[in-house]
Parts: C-alpha cells; sequence; structure tokens
C-alpha cells in the first residue's frame, strides 16, 4: 500500500430524516486491496456504501478519493471519478439482452483502471457469456447480481463499492461472485465489500471493518478477525 490510500473516509455521519444513522465511520481501502465492510443486519453497512456514493443526502464528515476531498460530490461526479456503485437489488434493464446491458455501461477507459470489454467480463462471468443474447427478464436472480456487476466494471472503475454481494444467492453463484471478486482485485481494482457472510468475507478480503451502531468498532486483517472470536460474537451474527 502507498503512503495515501485510495478512499479514506473519516468521521462519515448520515441521517434519514431526523434518525441518525452513521455516528462516525472511519476506514480506508488501499489501491488494489478489498475490504470487507461487516456487521449485523442495520448496522449500517449499505448506508455507509451509499453516504460515500453522494446517494445520502444529509451526510457530514470526510471523504477523499486519492487525496481529492469529495465529500460534497453528488453519484455522477464519483462514477466519473471512477468509483463504481453495484447496489443490493438488481439493477438492469430488464427489456434488454445481456449484451446490450453491458453496452448501456460502457465508458471510456480510465488511466490507472482496466478497461473492460463484453469479452473481457464474459471471461470473467462464463455464464453471462452463455446467455449473453438473453434478456433480463429471462435470468435467475444471481444472474442479473452479475450483470449488475459486469455492467458497472463497463465503466472502467478503479474502485468497486460492492453491496452485500453473496445476500439471497445459491451457494454455486455465490462461490462464483467470490471467485470474480478475487479476480477483480488480481485486475488491480480496489473494492469495498460489505458483507454478512464471513466465509465469503474470508475467502475475498485482505482486512475486514465492523460496524456497529453506525460506527466501526474493530479493524483489522480479516485472517486477525477469523481467530479473534471475541469480535466476531460481539459484532457479527454467528
Ligand atoms: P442490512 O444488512 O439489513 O442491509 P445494513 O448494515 O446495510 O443492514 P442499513 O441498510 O445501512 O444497514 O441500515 C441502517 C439503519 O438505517 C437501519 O436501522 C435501517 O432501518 C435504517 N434505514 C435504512 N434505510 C433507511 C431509509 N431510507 N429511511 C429511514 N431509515 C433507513
Amino acid at each position: 500500500m502507498t503512503a495515501a490510500p485510495l478512499l479514506s473516509v473519516q468521521s462519515l455521519e448520515a441521517w434519514y430524516g431526523r434518525a441518525h444513522i452513521l455516528t462516525g465511520v472511519d476506514l480506508t481501502v488501499g489501491r488494489g486491496e478489498v475490504v470487507a465492510l461487516m456487521g449485523r443486519n442495520g448496522a449500517g453497512k449499505t448506508t455507509t456504501l451509499k453516504a460515500i456514493m453522494g446517494l445520502v443526502e444529509s451526510r457530514r464528515g470526510r471523504v477523499a478519493l486519492d487525496s481529492r476531498d469529495v465529500s460534497s460530490l453528488p453519484p455522477h461526479r464519483m462514477a466519473r471519478l471512477g468509483v463504481g456503485y453495484v447496489p443490493e437489488d438488481r439493477r438492469i434493464f430488464a427489456d434488454l439482452t445481456v449484451e446490450e446491458n453491458l453496452e448501456v455501461g460502457r465508458q471510456p477507459p480510465r488511466p490507472g483502471a482496466p478497461a473492460w470489454t463484453p469479452e473481457k467480463l464474459f471471461a470473467l462471468f462464463p455464464n453471462l457469456a452463455e446467455m449473453r443474447g438473453r434478456r433480463g427478464t429471462r435470468m435467475s436472480g444471481g444472474e442479473q447480481q452479475m450483470l449488475t456487476l459486469a455492467r458497472t466494471l463497463m465503466g472502467n472503475p478503479s474502485l468497486l463499492l460492492l453491496d452485500e454481494p453473496s445476500e439471497g444467492l445459491a451457494p454455486i453463484i455465490v462461490r462464483q461472485m467470490a471467485d470474480a471478486v478475487r479476480r477483480l482485485k488480481a485486475e488491480g481494482l480496489s473494492v469495498l465489500v460489505s458483507e454478512q457472510n464471513l466465509s465469503f468475507a474470508a475467502v475475498v478480503a485482505d482486512r475486514a471493518s465492523v460496524i456497529e451502531k453506525g460506527q466501526v468498532r474493530w479493524t483489522g486483517a480479516m485472517a486477525d478477525l477469523m481467530a479473534d472470536e471475541a469480535a466476531r460474537r460481539a459484532y457479527l451474527a454467528l
């Protein structure tokens, strides 16, 4: 890791109406690093990713990308700076085919980020290759989730914010998703992945930040979290 992390989040707070959801989140993601944002249901994982991306209107704190303060940028500006956000719910165009969905996501290559093409993505997600002419309406939830990720990659992000990618997926699809995240890391991408699934996080993540009641309570190497039963019992649903 170089001195300045790619993403640095300090004292991030967020509100939904009057509800103070994030009360001070601190975390970093280094270049080429995969960090798992873990925590129980309702701990604030999704809100953290949304607040970083600029999708929560009411927020406070500092978000820096490559040492640049991006705390008040809207989502489209974050995307232009190379941040790809993959929400938990699938966002594909159901009437379009797999290939057409990918074309919708296409952006010019970005310095320092891998340049994705449909063919390169089909190598990453072989089951999408088999259904390249299929419309979204005829895909399973897991296939739609992969297509959402693949379409985001067509924007050539350098940082991915990935919200609970294993949620609700069949075990075989979870394995394919974990494999894909590992290969993205090998391509040099940096990833902040929100996860409740400890075994998924153990396979993909270098480090973990564990959030409870809107604050990061534990941070360290993923291997150390796996070894720290007390922390897992305190902060994660086991
Ligand atoms: P999950 O795994 O259930 O998605 P999470 O850790 O991602 O959990 P968040 O979705 O960030 O948690 O939710 C944090 C808190 O904010 C919860 O108490 C939730 O009920 C609340 N919340 C989430 N979205 C909204 C909203 N749009 N309006 C009001 N409260 C919300």
